[in-house]
Formats: structure tokens, sequence, C-alpha cells
């Protein structure tokens, strides 16, 4: 007999922290603004994420060239860069998908110049957090940075799930051939916060066994997690909302409050 577990409920997967030395083995552009860069490697046994908001870190070398990594055991030789992405296995490798966003810091600058063979390092994950057990409805808020991980809740999610998502993009033209066949339902609705909000009261409303998540720029969505949370007055197990970005913040760290300014948080 399996276990039957509460409405919600996300499986939590732990798994060791460990650093991995790959190599890029295909850059493509998967969409007018978006790369995919592809890492291989023996290091990548072992490699797990069962999570479709998984991140790793990935790390990114100085002018020289060099990766510089936090070792428990050493001080690092020089600058730590890392960004955190979602990881996208399939057949033994590892894709990163980098929107090279107007304001490219080392990140986005690293998809735009990197050739097959070159050196790459990832972090992680840490840890995986399951689809949510027992609904039938899933609302996707994803600005261009989050599109990755509404592929990989595609991919998770039983095919019984309903999924609507509202993709809070630039020039949306490209999301449908992203995400590729599936009976998602996908509305582009550019980025700002009130007209998603709109959007989504244009849907069925959100019942018991509806599940929402959103991520992309914070200050985007701190409208929409008030919406969800007090005008709504949904659960917290019901709602996700992440900041993966804050304009004008390099290196934004998504644990950071959306809003520092709500005492609630
Ligand atoms: C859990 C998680 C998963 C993520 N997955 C992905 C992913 O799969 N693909 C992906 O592309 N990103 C993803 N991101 C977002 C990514 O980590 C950030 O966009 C990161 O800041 C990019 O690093 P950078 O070095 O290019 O820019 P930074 O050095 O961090 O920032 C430089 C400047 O660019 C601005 N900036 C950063 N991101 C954007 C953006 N998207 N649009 C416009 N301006 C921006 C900053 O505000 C800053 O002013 C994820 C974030 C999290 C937290």
């Amino acid at each position: 007999m399996t276990d039957v577990q509460p409405r919600f409920h996300r499986e939590v997967t732990r798994y060791d922290l460990v650093s991995r030395s790959l190599t890029v083995s295909r850059v493509e552009r998967v969409a007018p603004d978006m790369i995919r860069v592809t890492l291989s490697g023996a290091e990548l046994a072992g490699f797990a994420s069962t999570g479709p908001a998984d991140h790793v870190k990935v790390f990114f070398p100085d002018a020289d060239g060099v990766f510089h990594t936090r070792r428990p055991d050493a001080e690092p030789t020089g600058p730590v860069i890392l960004r955190d992405f979602t990881p996208l296995p399939h057949d033994g490798e590892l894709a990163l998908d980098f929107y090279t966003h107007a304001d490219p810091g080392p990140a986005a600058a690293w998809a735009q110049s990197v050739s097959v063979g070159d050196a790459a390092r990832i972090a992680g994950p840490r840890g995986s957090r399951g689809v949510p057990a027992d609904v039938s409805r899933v609302i996707l808020f994803a600005d261009e940075t989050a599109v990755p991980a509404v592929s990989r809740w595609l991919e998770l999610l039983p095919a019984s799930v309903s999924v609507e998502v509202i993709a809070m993009v630039g020039d949306g033209d490209w999301v449908a051939d992203y995400l590729g066949a599936t009976t998602a339902s996908v509305n582009v609705v550019g980025r700002d916060a009130d007209t998603a909000l709109a959007a989504l009261s244009a849907l069925a409303p959100i019942d018991e066994s509806t599940f929402v998540w959103a991520a992309g720029e914070a200050t985007q969505l701190i409208p929409i997690r008030r919406h969800l949370r007090r005008e709504l007055g949904l659960p917290k197990e019901q709602v996700v909302v992440d900041g993966y970005w804050r304009r004008g913040a390099a290196d934004f760290d998504h644990h950071a409050p959306l809003d520092p300014t709500d005492p609630e948080e």
C-alpha cells in the first residue's frame, strides 16, 4: 500500500553537496534570447535532481579563466563567482538555459562566450522538493529566467494535472516553441504584475486542489504574492513565490525577502 500524502505535500530529498568539474559539450540558441549550454563529463555520475524548481550553483571563471571555489578545508584563492540556474538533466548530460538579459553579469556573459570543450563547474543541487501531492491543477507564473523551471514542472507533473502558464516575458513568441508539445495552456502577458493578475482573474477560480508557483523578478512578484496570500487568502502550502533575480541587484540571493519593507515576510 502506498502512503497517501496530505494535499500539497512535497517530498524533500537531500543530497550531499558535490562540486563537479565538467566540460561544455554543446552550445545552442534555443530561443532568441536563450542560450543552452550542455555539460557532460565523468563527474556527472550520481547527479540527481527530482524537483521542478531545483537549482544548481554555477561557477564562473575570473578574468584569467580560473574558477575559484569555496572548499571547507581551504580559503578561496580568488573571487568566487557563482549564480543559480535550473538544472535540465537529460540522457547523462546536464543542460543549463541562460537568458541573455540586457545587463549581462558573469553568467549571461559566459553563456555568450563559451565554446565546446571549455571547462565548467557546478555545485548542487543540495536537495529537491518534488511536485505537490494530490493536486488537479497547477498555475505557473514565470518570467524568462523561470521558463526553464516551467519545462521541468511539465516534465515532472503527472499528465492528469492541468497546467496553466502565465508567461511574464518581454517578447513571448518563443515560449510555446521552447516548451514543446504540451497540453499546458500558455498565456503570454508581458512583465507587468497587474497584467499577470488580470490574466489570473480570467482563469477559472483557484480551488482547493490548485497549486500556484511564481518565479521571476522579485519586485514584480510582490503584488502577485500579496494577491494570492492576502486577497485570496490561500494558505502558504498552496503557494510558492520565489524571486529569481532583482532589477539593479547583481547576484541576488533568492532567500532574501521579496519585500524587505514587509514585516510579515
Ligand atoms: C532558483 C533559481 C533558478 C534560476 N534559474 C535560471 C535559469 O534556468 N536561467 C536563467 O537565465 N536564470 C535563472 N535564474 C536567474 C539568474 O540566477 C539571475 O538572472 C542571475 O542574476 C544572472 O546572473 P548574471 O551574472 O547574468 O547577472 P548579475 O551579475 O547577477 O546581475 C547583473 C545585472 O543584471 C540584472 N539582471 C539579472 N538577471 C536579469 C534578468 N533576467 N533580466 C534583466 N536583468 C537581469 C541584475 O539586476 C543586475 O543589475 C535562476 C535564479 C534562481 C534563484
